[in-house]
């Protein structure tokens, strides 16, 4: 087989990433200063939370050659994951009796779908480069994975510090190949075009992001309902409103969202109706209805417990009703000292005492 030149080599990949569903590509430079710069100062500040994993493999997340030694280019690529066939947000948000979920987590979990993907495009391009070596991570790995994204020229990192695209918006997942194949890496980084606009923070129920392009994780909702494994303190617990896995407040605001495509890939749409599902009803599940009903799904990864203290809160805040006070009281003896706790503040909220 002939070698195809790397440009010509970069072509055919991007064909390639395109056929098996990524709708964009692009490839990094492994060097990562001013990124290190920035997550180091983060760490000091003790913004990651209990997200310890953040300060665990050294300055292997942001020097990719000491995660995987000989890496030369790093292939970053994101796929749209906005369910096509999920009720909108906004409508959720609004019903306070009902669960808002964030949208990633609303089907099947994203990890299995991009990995078998990835996997298809390593082989693809070691087919093309043999003796090559190709290594693939899907928020699986010490990995600055929007950095790298933006050195890719997929987007900027708006105030809110998701990747933007102004063709796509921001509702993508991310994904990257490390590979010691020297590819051309971009040249051309996309400008920030936040501009002006603060929609972003001005949103964000809990004022988690303290500066522009500055995230206090211990105030984001999804860090408290997803990462976070302990009481969610008191003084937050109002403004989570009926968000009880993720949030998505500040994508939603984000006028680049308008040029979002829904994905209507069957892996990423809603199921068991948790698009529109009641508070109540997810109330009612126990442990072995979670565990079966959450199979295949992110939200799995939070357990039970957790999922009962998020919806504790959610009931606290959802408009006085004399189901949901009888409901959280039928679950008060055998809830865990967490759970119970949760609880016992929703019976004050729900009856004002
Ligand atoms: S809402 Fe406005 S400030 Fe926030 S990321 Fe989007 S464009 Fe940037």
């Amino acid at each position: 087989m002939d070698t195809l030149s790397p440009t010509t080599l970069l072509k055919a990949l991007r064909q390639q990433a395109e056929q098996l569903g990524f709708q964009q590509m692009g490839v990094a430079p492994v060097v990562l200063d001013a990124a290190e710069a920035g997550l180091l100062d983060w760490l000091a500040l003790g913004r990651h939370g209990e997200m310890e994993y953040m300060r665990r493999h050294g300055l292997k997340r942001s020097r990719p050659p000491l995660l995987v030694p000989g890496t030369a280019s790093v292939i970053s690529l994101s796929m749209d994951y906005l369910p096509g066939q999920a009720l909108p947000m906004e409508n959720l948000l609004q019903q306070g009796d009902k669960a808002a979920i964030s949208r990633y987590a609303l089907g099947r979990d994203y990890h299995k779908l991009i990995r078998q993907r990835l996997k298809k495009l390593c082989q693809w391009l070691e087919a093309q480069a043999p003796g090559i070596q190709t290594r693939l991570f899907t928020d699986s790995a010490p990995v600055l994975e929007k950095p790298l994204a933006v050195l890719a020229g997929l987007g900027w990192q708006g105030k809110h510090t998701n990747v933007i695209s102004r063709q796509r918006g921001s509702w993508f997942f991310l994904a990257e190949i490390y590979t010691n194949l020297a590819l051309p890496v971009n040249s051309t980084a996309e400008a920030d075009h936040c501009g002006q606009c603060t929609r972003c923070m001005d949103a964000c129920p809990t004022g988690a992001i303290v500066a522009p392009y500055e995230l206090d994780a211990r105030l984001c909702i999804s860090y408290l309902t997803i990462e976070h494994f302990g009481p969610i303190p008191e003084p937050l617990r109002p403004a989570i409103g009926n968000r009880i896995y993720g949030c998505d407040d500040c994508q939603l605001v984000c006028p680049w969202n308008r040029f979002a495509q829904t994905s209507e890939e069957a892996d990423f749409q809603p199921r068991h109706g948790l698009d529109r599902a009641g508070l109540l009803e997810l109330w009612q599940w126990d442990e072995a209805t979670f565990l079966k009903r959450t199979e295949g799904s992110p939200i799995r990864r939070i357990g039970h417990e957790r999922w009962q203290r998020n919806l504790a809160v959610a009931l606290g805040n959802a408009p006085h009703d004399p189901a949901i006070i009888r409901a959280l009281q039928q679950r008060l003896p055998a809830a865990s000292e967490l759970v119970a706790e949760h609880i016992e503040w929703a019976l004050r909220q729900q009856t004002g005492s």
